[in-house]
């Protein structure tokens, strides 16, 4: 336990990336007298994202209950984003641009044909079209472009700005920031009680949600058995900027499958193109490799030859809370007291709004909706008990 004891609150959030934001800010609109720990919140993997919000086009086989929670996500985009931005008058980039994903080669085209029959079979939007119909739509592709598939559903929106918006907005409702590392999860009575920080002191709480992004696998005091099974997945990205004389370079987000590696361009409407991403399982390691760089760099050439035109601004990586079968777990965690909202892996901006909502209802009410059902943390053995309400 701590030597000091600091605030007492209703909730207390382990974590200040996006999804702990987005239910510290739900839970106070709740009335529930909310704080977060972090020592610099609206950072995490926020910063390193790109953003698509890619329901359809980042199907995978055996995947289909998450892109139910996906598309939940996606339906309730257009809301949250005007609700945020209006409230905090934050522009976040949220762009209504739609997704093309081609194929540069046969193979690529096989593995795409085989998404599309995937798409088809779960009753999604999207269509196939011809390489010539690609190049109409983006022009800068390649001339090799063998065909591909046009979704118009998936979006994308600035992380940063998000995770910014975020913050102001849990500011506006009452949240209290606590800038600090929380070492360990207080247990009193077999209750999650609060947290003790890296100075030792204690911050009290009726409920403790475990956000802590690629962490939280790793928190002193949460018991053995409990801790979520999320571990790090590595990805590097590249920010490149597209002068005004070029634009527009790219009117909509393009992705393909390259050599076996997924390669993505986002374009940011202020002419920001961001370039992703590796999937490294490195640990927490966090360095950007000249390896790294020079295969994003040589599969977008393939993808899009003008790129090496473009000005290369910012190289950076960050690690995807990963769990077992590539879901978030959310909801009570087996410990009276604490819950979780982690293990987004690489949907986790696209999953903000449905976590938000998720979490602030079972912890006003004790009721996981719906929807989050199938993401209990139980599903990966931990036992799981009822909530009681606030
Ligand atoms: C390269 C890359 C590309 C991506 N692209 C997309 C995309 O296009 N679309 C999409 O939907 N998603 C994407 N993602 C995934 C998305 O960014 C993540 O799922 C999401 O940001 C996870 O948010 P989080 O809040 O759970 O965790 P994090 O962002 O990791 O935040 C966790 C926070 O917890 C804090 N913390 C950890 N431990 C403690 C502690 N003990 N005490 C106090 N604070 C603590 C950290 O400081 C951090 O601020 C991408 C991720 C990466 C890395």
């Amino acid at each position: 336990m701590s030597s000091r004891t600091s605030d007492t609150s209703d909730v207390l959030v382990i974590g200040g990336g996006i999804i702990g934001l987005v239910t510290a800010w739900r839970a106070a609109q709740r009335g529930l007298a909310t704080a977060v720990v972090d020592p610099e919140p609206g950072g995490g993997a926020a910063r390193v994202a790109a953003g698509m919000l890619a329901a359809v086009t980042e199907l995978h086989y055996g995947e289909e209950r998450l892109l139910a929670l996906n598309l939940e996500s996606a339906r309730r985009y257009p809301d949250f984003a005007a609700e945020l931005s209006e409230l905090t008058g934050h522009d976040l980039g949220y762009r209504r641009c739609g997704t093309l994903a081609v194929a540069l080669d046969a193979d690529d085209r096989a593995h795409l044909r085989e998404l599309h029959a995937l798409q088809q079979r779960s009753g999604l939007d999207s269509e196939w079209l011809s390489g010539r119909e690609c190049r109409r739509l983006e022009p800068m592709l390649a001339p090799g472009v063998r065909g591909g598939l046009r979704v118009d559903g998936d979006h994308q929106i600035d992380p940063r700005r998000l995770a910014a918006a975020l913050v102001a907005a849990c500011e506006r409702a009452g949240v209290t920031f606590h800038r600090a590392w929380a070492e360990r999860l207080d247990v009193a009575g077999d209750r999650a009680a609060g947290v003790t920080t890296a100075d030792g002191t204690g911050l009290r709480a009726g409920r403790v949600v475990l956000a802590a992004g690629s962490m939280s696998g790793r928190l002193a005091g949460v018991p053995e058995a409990l801790l979520p099974p999320v571990r790090p997945v590595k990805g590097q990205v590249l920010r490149l900027t597209v002068p005004r004389r070029y634009a527009p370079f790219l009117s909509r987000t393009v992705r393909a499958v390259v050599r076996g590696s997924h390669v993505y361009l986002v374009p940011r409407e202020n002419g920001e193109l961001v370039v992703g991403a590796t999937s490294e399982e490195l640990g927490w390691d966090t360095t950007v490799t000249a390896g790294g760089v020079y295969e994003l760099l040589r599969d977008a050439h393939d993808l899009v030859p003008g790129i090496t035109e473009l000005p290369l601004t910012e190289t950076r990586a960050g690690l995807r809370p990963g769990s077992p079968d590539n879901a978030p777990l959310l909801g009570p965690s087996g410990l009276d007291g604490l819950l979780l909202a982690t293990g987004h892996y690489r949907n986790g901006v696209l999953l903000t709004p449905v976590t938000g909502d998720v979490m602030a209802e079972v912890l006003a009410n004790g009721r996981l909706p719906e929807e989050a059902r199938p993401f209990t943390p139980q599903r990966f053995g931990a036992a799981v008990l009822m909530e009681q309400p606030a």
